[in-house]
């Protein structure tokens, strides 16, 4: 039998239209509005996109948004002291600043100068080390593994005791998705296990999955029989293979692969993600979710 497809657009749709209904609820009864600063340094395509992309569904949850556009040679002394404008602005609840930066500026330093209560991007080291702790000592979940977690809990598979298998260990989206699903709790409690590079059987731990997570950015890297039958697969990976002409604009536009083979792969899974359509709407989404709980904790709403 066909795996069920996990649609990310719909789980993100349902997800956007809770939120909305809390910031009406918020404004409502508190009088607060969840704020939320893109900071764009450059002109790179796909970052302008990216924070385009931000600020509209930032604009359509009702929240007070802005985008501060810098110029590509910015000081980096500038950029900490524009970070730390919005740092004491109480209208702002969540900094994000538009990765990657220019090479002149230390990435490292610029992320650490964001106050931890406004890291919505949870990239702080000391959100990392929250999220390491667990349980309420967590304020904000990293946004594309928090999409992740969200993906399987809808989808109704169960975590607990499950044997979970990472493919990739990067901070954004191995490391943090591995820390979160052997938590105690909603949506985790799982035996995990992470692969890479320098594992030596890849295929063996992909086998023995019940849910497979795979991030490693190669195109199909996962083979069909390497996944267990009725497995859950979230495939987070996302490559640009080539162009081809849109049917609808008429215009060239990337044609994207995932990390698995979707098409086989869907008939020996219980569950999958597409790519495009998968975990990628998803992580606006939470990105929205990690702004209003911090709106939320800054003013003391429950
Ligand atoms: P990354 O920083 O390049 O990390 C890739 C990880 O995969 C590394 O840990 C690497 O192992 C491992 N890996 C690579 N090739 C492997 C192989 N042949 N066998 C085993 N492990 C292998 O990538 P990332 O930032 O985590 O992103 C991964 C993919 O997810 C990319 O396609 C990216 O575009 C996509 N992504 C999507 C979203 C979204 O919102 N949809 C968000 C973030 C990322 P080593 O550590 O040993 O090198």
């Amino acid at each position: 039998m066909a795996a069920k497809v996990i649609s990310g657009t719909e789980v993100a749709a349902q997800i956007r239209e809770e939120l909305k209904k809390e910031v009406a609820e918020m404004k409502e009864k508190h009088g607060v509005v969840p704020g939320l600063v893109t900071i764009l340094v450059g002109k790179n395509p796909a970052s302008v996109s990216y924070v385009t992309g931000k600020q509209k569904t930032a604009h359509e949850l009702g929240f007070y948004s802005m985008q501060d556009d810098q110029p590509e040679d910015i000081p980096e002394a500038d950029l900490l002291k524009l970070v730390d404008k919005y740092n004491k602005d109480p209208k702002i609840h969540g900094i994000l600043v538009q990765l990657p930066l220019p090479k002149h500026i230390n990435e490292k330093k610029v992320l650490s100068a964001i106050d931890p209560d406004k890291d919505v991007d949870c990239f702080h080291p000391v959100n990392v080390g929250r999220l390491m702790i667990g349980g309420s000592e967590a304020r904000f979940l990293p946004c594309t593994p928090a999409g992740i977690q969200e993906l399987i809990v809808r989808s109704g598979f169960e975590t607990s005791g499950a044997e979970v298998v990472v493919v990739g260990r990067s901070n954004i989206v191995g490391k943090p998705i591995a820390n979160m699903m052997l938590q105690k709790g909603r949506g985790a409690n799982a035996t995990v296990t992470v692969v890479h590079t320098g594992t030596k059987n890849l295929e063996a731990h992909c086998r023995r999955a019940d849910i497979l997570i795979v991030a490693a950015g190669v195109p199909h890297l996962v083979k069909p029989e390497w996944i267990k039958p009725g497995a859950c697969v979230i495939d987070v990976g996302v490559n640009r293979v080539g162009e081809k002409m849109s049917e609808k604009t008429g215009r060239m536009v990337p044609i994207l692969k995932g990390d698995v083979d979707f098409d086989a792969a869907k008939e020996i899974a219980g569950a999958i993600t597409p790519v495009p359509g998968g975990v990628g709407p998803m992580t606006i989404t939470m990105l929205m979710k990690n702004t209003v709980t911090s709106a939320k904790l800054a003013a003391g709403i429950r």
